[in-house]
């Protein structure tokens, strides 16, 4: 199928939504990424009696899988846990955009969920009334202009984290005399022919170590330009443990289970051996490396972080593609840092001059606060730097609202079907009280504690993050006021929190 990606710029003037004649849901699901859909699934089993859409942007679902277009695209996790816990994954455990989305799209299908989804709903404003107990939506449609006026009872942002339509790019001296051509990953053009070319990819992530493989055979030569090494876990993309099961003739659903509780065993442990022995952990990891690319190879350089390992989140490489790659001598890589651009390419700091056709920049994220939505709480606009979070899911001064942040080392979706219990168990308990509105709000207790910025850069720092940290909401230093990125005490603490505690006021 052609995916055809909607280009959702920020749009023009916002009017206020309560302008429009709206249309009603009890619950409206921002984003039919893996988010929105798993939102959409469990609100259908678990609440059936609430009305709910999901709006989307794009023109299909996907989210991440459908707007991302760069070659090899994969992901770097395993499906078994960044699948949903309630759909079986059959496949390897490394799968492409393309098997992503054939899985939601089964997920789609298998409950009904097709006539929830509007696509090509941009959602520009989002107004709070206290007085009504409702949020007041604008949607912008992005193929006719037209806009469409929503209210919901509750807001369940499932927008992720990143503009889709805009990566980010940093800005060199005279990147404007390149003649080649320059493109980010996030945007990859879709005719873009790097057969015979030399290509220069910057970065060294997750999406630099995918496109590389992937363009290797093809191109002249891709080089990998990066300002530090990043560290990677090699082997098979495959699982013994599933694929014994298999073997055993074990149903899908039983293997599915089975393996994710192992992988999550498994990870556990290496999280606590990355905290506990830094240093023989990445002794271990590099020396994989070393292992694929032999004695000459300069690991030393090129694959030695300076940091120790999960303070940045650690790609998978399947079969070790990446370092076969560079071990074929198709792929280089250089660790240096660009001085400036010219004609030919770039000049870096060393002295030594790179040539390029093409330079990919696989550069990270610009973050997306919200959505980019306007919020508008009882005629004041949000500030939502001043408000704290309750466990990454709520926001002091936001009712009615529950937010989706993944984890940044474990798989996105474990979290996703976590915040989903508990924005269900909310809901009911609403119900029960008579309540129709719910804000977080600091107790007593809470009141002297100290605000901190929304993650510890110590604990973990991506670019996107440090550099957005200023808009994040803050974190006080209880649990309860916590984005915490750790499955293994959520997985216990999500399903335990006390409704009735004074965190949540309810009217
Ligand atoms: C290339 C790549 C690979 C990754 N691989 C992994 C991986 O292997 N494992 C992992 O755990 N994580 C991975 N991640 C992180 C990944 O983004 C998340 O895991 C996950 O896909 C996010 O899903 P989501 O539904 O929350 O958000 P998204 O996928 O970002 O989807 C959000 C959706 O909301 C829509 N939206 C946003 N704002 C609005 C609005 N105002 N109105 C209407 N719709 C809106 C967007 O159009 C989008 O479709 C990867 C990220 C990238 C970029």
């Amino acid at each position: 199928m052609q995916r055809e990606l909607t280009e959702v710029p920020d749009v023009g003037p916002r009017p206020a939504p309560e302008a429009a004649l709206p249309e009603h849901f009890d619950v409206v699901i921002v984003g039919a990424g893996i988010s929105g859909v798993g939102a959409a699934y469990h609100l259908k089993k678990q609440c059936p009696d609430k009305s709910f859409v999901a709006l989307e942007a794009q023109k299909s679902f996907g989210g991440t899988w459908w707007t991302h277009r760069y070659p090899g695209i994969r992901s770097d996790s395993d499906l078994h846990t960044f699948g949903y816990r309630f759909k079986p994954w059959t496949g390897p455990p490394i799968a492409t955009a393309a098997e992503i989305l054939a899985y939601m799209g089964e997920v789609i299908e298998e409950n009904d969920l097709a006539r929830h989804i509007r696509y090509r709903h941009k959602i520009v404003t989002a107004h709070w009334s206290s007085e009504e107990g409702l949020w007041w939506l604008l949607a912008r449609c992005t193929d006719t202009g037209e806009e469409r006026a929503f209210t919901a009872g509750f807001l369940w942002m499932c927008q992720g984290y990143y503009r889709h339509w805009q990566g980010y790019l940093p800005q060199w001296p005279a990147m404007e005399t390149f003649k080649g051509r320059l493109v980010h990953s996030e945007t990859w053009p879709e005719h873009l022919d790097y057969r015979a070319k030399k290509v220069v990819v910057i970065g060294s992530g997750a999406t630099a170590a995918t496109i590389i493989p992937a363009i290797a055979d093809a191109c002249a030569h891709v080089t990998m330009l990066q300002r530090s090494p990043t560290f990677f876990i090699a082997g098979r993309n495959a699982i013994d443990l599933a694929e014994t099961l298999r073997q055993l003739q074990v149903d899908e659903a039983w293997i599915h289970e089975i393996v994710r509780r192992k992988i999550l065993f498994d990870q556990d442990h290496f999280t606590r051996r990355c905290v506990q022995e830094p240093d023989v952990v990445a002794k271990e990891l590099i020396g994989v490396v070393r292992n694929c690319l032999g004695p000459d190879y300069d690991v030393e350089r090129h694959f030695t972080p300076t940091y120790r390992p999960w303070r940045q989140r650690i790609a998978f490489i399947p079969d070790a593609d990446l370092f076969k790659a560079i071990a074929a001598g198709k792929a280089s890589v250089v660790t240096d840092e660009i001085e400036r651009f010219n004609a030919g390419g770039m000049v870096l700091k060393s002295g030594k001059e790179l040539e390029a056709d093409i330079v990919v920049a696989a550069t990270g994220f610009n973050i997306s606060i919200l959505g980019d939505i306007d919020f508008v709480i009882d005629g004041r606009p949000l500030v939502f730097h001043d408000s704290v979070t309750y466990r990454g899911m709520m926001f002091t001064g936001l009712p009615n609202l529950a937010w989706v942040f993944g984890y940044f080392r474990a798989s996105w979706t474990l979290r996703a079907d976590l915040v989903a219990d508990f924005v269900c168990r909310l809901l009911q308990h609403m119900d029960r009280i008579g309540a129709s509105k719910v804000t977080v709000a600091l107790r007593p207790q809470d009141r002297d504690m100290p605000l901190l910025p929304w993650i510890d850069p110590e604990n973990f720092n991506p670019g996107y993050i440090t550099r957005a940290i200023h808009l994040l909401p803050k974190r006080g230093d209880k649990p309860e006021w916590q984005h915490n990125q750790d499955y293994w005490s959520e997985k216990d603490e999500i399903p335990a929190i006390d409704l009735s505690d004074g965190a949540f006021v309810y009217a």
